[in-house]
């Protein structure tokens, strides 16, 4: 009987569960949905759109060749996807449908009403492990709740895969062909406006320029992690996380791309191919937070005393920080960093996030909005976590009186400003010390480069004594 393999953040063949099981299980087809106003709900960036629909283009030739013809359709929204996926699988005598688990709460109910539509029509919904390496709710303490704080959580997650190693499946043999014919993939969804050449070639698609990145990164540059990964002029880190979001690579490839670089040692050997692997954790982490406090994904903090904190309504401040406009260099570079590649430095996102959160004590949701909306590698466990841990209403956040300064950090981690002469060629000419603080030239610099938006030390003090305000159980 045939198989119908939905595909969603998992587009590609290699080291993909839902497709090896559906193909072993019998003929496969498979289905991609194309849902605007959901995305839009989602405040998916038009990169990343443009991104899913130039990778799924590049999954479509690589399932031709294994004969899975790739059936396109397009909703509105995922209330339409039951009804939709029920009907397809009585079109094509479809038995059972493969899906590798998304974890968002809009994205199990969608499944489970798919499961629901599909039970009434004798068809089966079988969900799997893949975008993950430990399945959510499966790492616990020993009263069997969820971590809350990370290093504990990582422990687990180390002693399970000293234990044993999740393996990578091989990509199917070709099955026989089916007389089904594919669907075009369309190059532009409407409601998002495609990107710029410029960005498009920072990312370009499918699984083999996927995994040349990341074999590169764990050849050349995994073993400089720990020192360089916090320096955004440098190419310290691998920028696998668009690939990893959209599921062009696995998070078991990363992991084995990362041992192989390290003798195959996990928690030894290079300390950079160590440091890394912890990151893959910090992934791991906000998934499995996001699915036991599902409250994050629905607009609240993870501490709900800190909804009480006095948030500010500056829309004028909110749009400089948006734009690059802030008279802080290292913010104003980050941010425009961000719309001209969908991508921002680790480092760099942390001292946005705490600008916005803290100095300007604008409400964490906005820049976690704003983040969304741009971000080429968007994911909602990641950018929740991030944000909640920078503004400090989150598990296991910065605590709320360590607030980093943007002039200190600037000067730290781009030393000799190259980052920001990159991003902001109004200060090109600046010496490696005014580069930094332009504030310091007096006017000199007025036209050409905007006066700082606030003062730090005030607006650390107004931080922290708002924090200090929510009382005794901070
Ligand atoms: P590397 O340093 O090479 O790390 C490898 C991989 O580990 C990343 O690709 C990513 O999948 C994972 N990772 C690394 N750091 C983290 C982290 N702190 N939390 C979760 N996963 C991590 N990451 C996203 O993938 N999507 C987001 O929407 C996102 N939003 C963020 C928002 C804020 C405010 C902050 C502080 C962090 C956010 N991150 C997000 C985490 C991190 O900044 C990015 O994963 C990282 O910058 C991606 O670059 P890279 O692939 O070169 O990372």
């Amino acid at each position: 009987m045939n198989q119908l393999l939905w595909l969603r953040s998992d587009l590609r063949v290699a080291d993909n569960t839902a497709l090896v099981a559906a193909m072993n299980a019998g003929p496969t087809i498979a289905l991609y949905l194309i849902t605007p106003a959901q995305w839009l709900g989602h405040n998916d960036a038009a990169c990343k759109v443009d991104f899913w629909l130039r990778n799924l283009s590049a999954l479509s030739a690589r399932l031709a060749e294994l004969n899975v013809p790739l059936l396109i359709r397009c909703v509105d929204h995922w209330q339409a996807v039951p009804a939709l996926i029920a009907d397809l699988c009585r079109q094509h005598g479809v038995e059972a449908v493969h899906i590798n688990n998304e974890y968002g709460v809009n994205e199990q109910r969608r499944d489970d009403a798919t499961a629901e539509a599909l039970r009434q029509t004798g068809t089966t919904l079988r969900r799997h492990l893949d975008q993950l390496l430990f399945a959510p709710g499966s790492v616990k303490t020993l009263a069997g709740d969820c971590f809350k704080v990370f290093s504990q959580f990582r422990k687990v997650c180390y002693s399970r895969l000293s234990h044993s190693l999740p393996r990578c499946l091989p990509v199917p043999a070709p099955q026989a062909w089916m007389a089904i014919p594919s669907d075009p993939v369309p190059e532009i969804v409407q409601g998002f406006t495609p990107p710029s050449d410029a960005l498009r070639s920072h990312w370009p698609a499918g699984e083999h320029a996927a995994y040349g990145r990341l074999a590169s990164f764990a050849e050349q540059d995994l073993a400089d992690y720990q020192q360089r990964r916090d320096f955004p002029a440098e190419p310290g880190t691998s920028q696998i996380s668009a690939y990893l979001a959209a599921g062009v690579v696995s998070p078991r490839q990363c992991l084995h791309a990362a041992l192989g670089a390290n003798q195959g040692e996990l928690d030894s050997g290079n300390p950079g191919a160590v440091t890394w692997i912890n990151e893959l954790l910090w992934r791991e982490f906000f998934k499995h937070i996001l699915v036991s406090y599902p409250r994050v994904s629905m607009g609240r903090a993870f501490r709900p005393e800190t909804e009480a904190l006095p948030w500010r309504h500056a829309p004028d401040e909110l749009a400089a920080w948006q734009q690059g406009r802030t008279g802080f260099p290292m913010i104003d570079a980050a941010m425009r960093q961000l719309l001209a590649t969908g991508w921002m430095h680790n480092r760099l996102r942390m001292v946005v996030a705490m600008f916005l959160s803290k100095n300007l004590l604008i409400d964490w949701r906005k820049g976690e909005r704003w983040f969304m909306q741009h971000l080429i590698d968007g994911d909602l466990a990641a950018n929740n976590g991030g944000w909640q841990w920078s503004a400090s209403t989150g598990t296991d956040s910065v605590p709320y009186f360590r607030l980093f300064n943007p002039l200190s950090q600037s000067a730290r981690f781009d030393p000799d400003g190259r980052f920001l002469r990159h991003w902001l060629p109004e200060l090109a000419q600046l010496s490696n010390r005014e580069v930094h603080d332009p504030g310091v030239m007096g006017g000199r610099l007025a036209a050409a480069y905007p006066q700082p938006i606030v003062d730090l030390a005030m607006s650390r003090e107004r931080a922290l004594s708002a924090f200090r305000h929510l009382g005794a159980r901070l």
